[in-house]
């Protein structure tokens, strides 16, 4: 089972999206660019909207159907660990192993040793090639990385082990994803992540690390973006390392985990990837639950009435609902507008404020991260919520489309 060469996390929280997200890969697939859907939603999703992972594949199985689409398509159990990963089993053919946990946790002292031992080979200098710079592996580094990631790695391979057993030979993809931690993994650090997790014989396909910056859910890369493309280049040259010096995936490429919205920083990753013929993996499933907000607003009335309901209910839950997404989001409160002011707003005044378009006087990224959390207010209106979605459905699926297609992948690809 092969990922294949570009991908985008699609999917949406209230599995009313599919046909509309997947018209957008349609489109960049008549412009002659094959990118593979795979449907994410992450455990943490499922618990807080209370849907399940087979409803996912029910709704990626139909769009596939009614589209007629003919490549592959994946459904992903997002960030998933031993805990939760029972009910993903039968439904997924993509695991999302997230060790972010694990990462810091000093691991049993003799197995740093072994990995000292093991890795005499490695000691001196690093020749990564196409890197100008120097890197030097010594024991010191090995002890350093061995204590903040040989615990994450192992996990990895228990949780990767346990998946296979249970999909008692159905294939499936693994990602390894560390994106969720406060701490940029380096270059050098990826390499020693990924000798760790060969060692650990996981035939990773994707790998998400934690860039440097800040991805904040919804809203474009805060951060260096010079810093961000030398130190994406070199990820990228990295992983070609490591792929013939541990016997890695031929196709093991970098994930971009909260990749919705990155607009700044789309045409550098782009460049980089068609400058060293690489995939990418980029999962952009919050920002549809946003297009669906726009859409209501846009269609005023009754979908403009639950858009501010929605806001409001978002602004009086702030802490509880940032809580589960305290390293992906950033919001300054003194910039919410308040939910009396957003009361009088009209349709446009509400979707220009929380459309990403960057250099909108009116958009407002704190507004849009707010209610980019706020998805579990809308869970809890329930039906009320799924009635508007349905009724005004036209508006927001061509929203939907067009958010993927126009915003996300025409600054990505040379289209
Ligand atoms: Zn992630």
């Amino acid at each position: 089972m092969n990922l294949g060469k570009y991908s985008f996390g699609i999917g949406d929280r209230f599995n009313h999206q599919g046909k509309a997200l997947l018209k957008a890969l349609q489109m960049v697939r008549e412009a002659g660019i094959e990118i593979i859907p795979v449907w994410n939603k992450s455990n943490r999703e499922h618990q807080i909207v209370k849907s399940t992972p087979e409803q996912t594949r029910v709704e990626a199985d139909e769009a596939v159907a009614a589209l007629q689409w003919d490549l592959p398509y994946f459904v992903d159990a997002d960030h998933i660990s031993l805990l939760n990963v029972d009910k993903f089993i039968n439904h997924c053919d993509f695991f999302t192993i997230d060790v972010a946990d694990y990462i810091g946790k000093p691991p049993v002292e003799e197995d740093i040793e072994d990995l000292i031992g093991n890795s005499q080979k490695y000691i001196g200098k690093l020749n990564i090639p196409g890197i100008d710079s120097e890197f030097y592996i010594t024991e010191e580094l090995l002890t350093d990385i061995g204590t903040k990631f040989l615990n994450a790695t192992q996990e990895a391979g228990k949780i990767y082990r346990y998946i296979k057993k249970c999909r008692a030979g159905k294939d499936f993809i693994p990602e390894i994803s560390m994106d969720e931690v406060n701490d940029p993994q380096t270059p050098v650090e990826l390499f020693c992540i990924l000798g760790l997790l060969a060692g650990e014989k996981i035939p990773v396909q994707t790998i998400a690390p934690r860039f440097t910056g800040r991805f904040n859910k919804g809203v474009d890369y805060k951060g260096d973006p010079d810093r961000f493309r030398l130190e994406f280049e070199q990820d990228l040259l990295v992983i070609d390392h490591a792929i013939r010096i541990f016997g890695l995936p031929e196709n093991l490429k970098l994930s971009i985990h909260s990749g919705s919205d990155k607009f700044s920083i789309y045409p550098v990753v782009g460049e980089l990837i068609r400058k060293y013929d690489k995939g990418i993996h980029i999962k952009t499933a919050g920002t549809t639950w946003l297009e669906e907000v726009t859409g209501l607003a846009k269609a005023g009335d009754e979908g403009l009435n639950m858009a501010k309901t929605i806001y409001r209910n978002a602004y009086a839950r702030k802490e509880e609902l940032c809580k589960p997404y305290t390293t992906v989001i950033e919001i300054d409160e003194s910039s919410l507008p308040l939910p009396d002011h957003v009361d009088k707003w009209d349709g446009n005044k509400y979707s220009n404020t929380l459309r990403h378009i960057p250099d909108h006087p009116e958009y407002n990224p704190n507004f849009r991260q707010l209610l980019h959390v706020g998805y579990k207010v809308a869970a809890e209106l329930g039906e009320q919520y799924i009635n508007s979605l349905e009724k005004f459905s036209d508006v927001i699926e061509k929203n939907v489309t067009e958010n993927i297609f126009e915003r996300h992948i025409k600054r990505l690809c040379k289209i």
